[in-house]
């Protein structure tokens, strides 16, 4: 097992792409670490720079204390997953998953001793002498994801491997990734552009974009606390409320007058938002204390819950989460409060946290 260290990784393409800029990734060892980020920021590039699959422009990359920059991808001792499959499809399943071992020259006896395992771990045992054409799509990732198992590597890098399943099958998949990490204990490097994925998989989560890192932190971290408003706007669903707000006298103020908590140590003289989650916010009857007036523009019921938006001093779009048994009608005057909580308040100029 291996951590993975990322040295100002940097990634121009012939055409004058440029990829990845100056990352910087630090991956523990036995850590499932998490590269998020929308559709080309840089994740794939990051990874395939990792596996040895894409040379990088410049930067270093680490796997346990071994420099790979100049290694071929069959000796960095890692094993990659990918969105396709891409089993041999004139092999049997176990055949597909002894193919690794046997081009590395394992003796046969140890061959069948590892697919054994391999197929036992993520239950392939009645689908070992089926070609991969008469297997379902999970079924198929479950293979591809065998096949990475036997070569017992330091290191697995994923791209996106579940992309192609439908979503009931995906949250089964991911618990079974989950577990399968969790058992082995080897580190994992896991490309995703869902952020839910991301965050019920992840120890940690990188975000990515435009080719650069915005945060690194735990799931509760990058949702608490958003580094940027990037972040900020591409975790939760719904996303957070950015809100605008005025500092005085040591209160802060969003739209109407609705009150919420400073942070201590805000700047003075600058354009300020507040990021507030939906379930920080509650709607209330009109006129409750505490409140300032709004108006439902829509709700959302989703069962579990209901998502309002609202209209409030001129804020058009204001999310709040809330119980399904609260119910108010579309175009109801409301009430619009702050549930608590100190939101993270960004710099509209710079985008970034500042406080
Ligand atoms: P996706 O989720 O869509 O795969 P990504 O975050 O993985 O996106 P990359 O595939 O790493 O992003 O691509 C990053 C940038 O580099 C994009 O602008 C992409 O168009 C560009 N790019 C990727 N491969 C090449 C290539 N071979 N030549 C030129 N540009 C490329």
């Amino acid at each position: 097992m291996a951590g993975i260290e990322v040295t100002s990784l940097h990634k121009r393409y012939p055409d004058g792409t440029v990829a990845v800029e100056h990352v910087d990734l630090s991956i523990g060892d036995g850590e499932l670490f998490v590269m998020l980020g929308p559709s080309g920021c840089g994740k794939t590039t990051t990874l395939r720079a990792m596996a040895g699959l894409e040379q990088q422009t410049s930067g270093d990359i680490r796997i346990g204390s071994r420099l790979v920059n100049d290694l071929p991808p069959a000796e960095r001792d890692i094993a990659m997953v990918f969105q396709f499959y891409a089993l041999y499809p004139h092999l049997r399943t176990r055949d597909n998953l002894a193919f690794p071992l046997r081009a590395e020259g394992l003796p046969e006896k140890e061959v069948s001793e590892r697919v054994a395992e391999a197929s036992r771990m993520m239950r392939l045992d009645q689908l070992l002498d089926r070609r991969p054409q008469r297997l379902s799509g999970g079924e198929q990732q479950r293979v591809a994801l065998a096949r990475a198992l036997v070569r017992r590597p330091q290191a697995f890098l994923m791209d996106e491997p579940l992309t192609n399943l439908d979503a009931e099958l995906r949250a089964d998949m991911r618990t079974e990734i989950k577990h399968l990490q969790a058992e082995l204990g080897t580190t994992m490097v896991y490309v995703t552009h869902d952020q839910v994925e991301a965050m019920s998989l992840g120890h940690r989560i990188a975000i990515l974009n435009k080719g650069r890192v915005e945060q690194v932190g735990t799931p509760l971290e990058v949702y608490d606390r958003p580094a940027s408003l990037f972040c900020a706007a591409f975790i939760g669903s719904p996303p957070m409320n950015l809100i605008d707000v005025e500092v005085s006298d040591g209160m802060m103020r969003g739209p109407g007058g609705l009150a919420l908590t400073p942070p201590s140590g805000l700047p003075r003289d600058r354009r300020l938002v507040a990021g507030v989650r939906p379930e920080a916010l509650e709607v209330t009857a009109a006129g409750v204390e505490g409140s300032v007036p709004a108006r439902v523009i829509s709700a959302e019921v989703l069962g579990d819950e209901i998502i309002y938006v609202l209209d409030s001093g001129g804020e058009r779009n204001v999310r709040v989460r809330m119980p399904p048994t609260v119910r108010f009608a579309a175009e109801a005057p409301v009430g619009l409060r702050h549930a608590g909580g100190t939101p993270p308040v960004y710099d509209v100029n710079t985008e970034e946290l500042v406080a």
